[in-house]
């Protein structure tokens, strides 16, 4: 439980800039609620804030360029207030620690991953001493026990699950900008799900590096507790993500399977490569065998699931034979949703060290080859959905229009008959145009 006090009757304004990953996203809400309860109010432009945050995200490129390039258009609000306080939380803050204090002067303070919570009393010290804080260590042994904090949870919320991750494969910086993975107990979960059903949440996202490795101090793994939010809960809907092959067995399908009214058919299996070889060179854990082999277990279970899926292009001594061999995975596995990058280096990494780096060109050509032909496909595969009846939970209206997700994340649009409420609601709508990510129709 969070005990706050708040620092006086007079609202303040907080802007919190977001870089990266839905990880960071619900962060950035965590803090704000957070920080609401010190009596800061979210404002829209940084000229109206007294305090600003940048959300940093190490995974791309750049990450700490873009942090001091933020910072530096901050220096007229600074000059001409000297209280304005600004701070770099997430990944690059973890990453570069203190470092970033020194070379950025700008700065009051830095916080990592693992001191989001402790936002409210940083901002206090920092009004009162008028000292830099830098809060950048991991609570390795600290139970992971948070509540989910979210000011307006409407119809679709995410809720952590775990936080870290242990697999350190060779191109990621997680491990060491997140720590090592702690779940959350089932027990807390139950409760927490249940009390965001209360607020009127309908649909959860579990949400984690790799939600299949879950494990509970009880001892419940990710399906158990599967089972477990959809039966003992009244949320109507379950998502999840992320998913490792590597975790992904037959109990968890099994589950999913059981529990189809609720839990959703949409998987993100990130594969990262098609090639057995790159792929050990991640350190992925599994070889494109096991991996299409876990693709038609899915199948046999779920045969309506949706995949989506990760791909990294031009990873270290990646050939063309090897990146071949990642397109006609395409071919053998039906990807609805493709989110793919050229690889880049990235600090602490062990394929940051490998000596055979690709040349930029190359990257970049085989990412344009994979985008094209993954765009056919997906093209292709959306027309499946075209006079079918999908099933759609409505998150809003707007012009005239109901806008919600199918159970197999698909965006919805349909036009609304009358003035009918239905926000919060599960309807039915017929497609009858469809596109890789959005389906339109209308309402039965
Ligand atoms: S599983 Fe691999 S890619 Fe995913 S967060 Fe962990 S180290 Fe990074």
């Amino acid at each position: 439980m969070i005990n706050v006090k708040p620092l006086s009757s007079k609202r303040q304004g907080v802007y919190i800039s977001t870089y990266g990953c839905q990880m960071n996203e619900n962060d950035t809400e965590r803090m704000l609620s957070l920080l609401e309860m010190v009596n800061y109010e979210p404002v829209n432009s940084p000229d109206q804030a007294s305090l600003i945050i940048i959300n940093s995200c190490s995974v791309r490129e750049k990450p700490v360029h873009k942090v001091h390039s933020e910072v530096g258009r901050y220096k007229e609000l600074k000059k001409n207030n000297p209280d304005l306080l600004i701070g770099v939380g997430g990944c690059v803050a973890q990453q570069e620690k203190t470092r970033l204090l020194t070379d950025i002067p700008l700065l009051d303070f830095v916080f990592g991953t693992d001191a989001i919570d402790e936002l409210p009393d940083i901002v206090e010290k920092l009004k009162s001493s008028h000292q830099k804080i830098a809060k950048v260590r991991f609570e390795h042994q600290k139970p992971y026990q948070i509540q989910t904090l979210v000011r307006n949870p409407g119809v679709s919320t995410f809720v952590n699950i775990t936080k870290g991750c242990d697999n350190f494969c060779t191109f990621c910086v997680v491990p060491f900008t997140r720590g090592r993975e702690r779940s959350r107990a089932l027990a807390e979960l139950v409760k927490d799900v249940q009390s965001l059903v209360q607020r009127g949440v309908k649909e959860v996202t579990l949400l984690g590096q790799n939600v299949n490795s879950y494990k509970s101090a009880c001892g419940a793994n990710f399906a158990q507790l599967l089972k477990t939010l959809s039966r003992e809960t009244d949320i109507q809907r379950i998502r999840f993500t992320t998913s490792h092959p590597k975790d992904f067995n037959e109990e968890l399908v099994q589950v999913m399977f059981e529990e189809s009214e609720k839990v959703m058919e949409y998987i993100h299996l990130p594969v990262q490569s098609g090639n057995s070889k790159v792929l050990e060179r991640m350190n992925r854990g599994y070889s494109r065998e096991e991996y299409i082999q876990k693709v038609k277990m899915i199948f046999k279970y779920l045969p309506q699931a949706v995949l989506s899926t990760d791909i990294i292009v031009g990873f270290p001594g990646e050939t063309e034979e090897q990146f071949q061999e990642t397109l006609s995975l395409l071919d053998e596995v039906p990807y609805e949703s493709l989110y793919a990058f050229k690889y880049s280096p990235r600090p602490f990494t062990k394929a940051a060290r490998f000596s055979d780096q690709l040349p930029e060109d190359v990257k970049s050509e085989r990412l344009q080859r994979l985008f094209d032909k993954h765009k056919s496909i997906a093209q292709q595969l959306s027309q499946k959905y075209v006079g079918k009846i999908v099933q759609v939970l409505v998150e809003k209206t707007s012009e005239g229009r109901g806008i919600g997700r199918s159970t197999q994340n698909k965006v919805v649009h349909f036009p609304l008959k009358g003035e009918q409420e239905l926000v919060g609601k599960m309807v039915d709508v017929q497609v009858s145009e469809a596109f890789p990510q959005t389906l339109r129709g209308h309402l039965l």
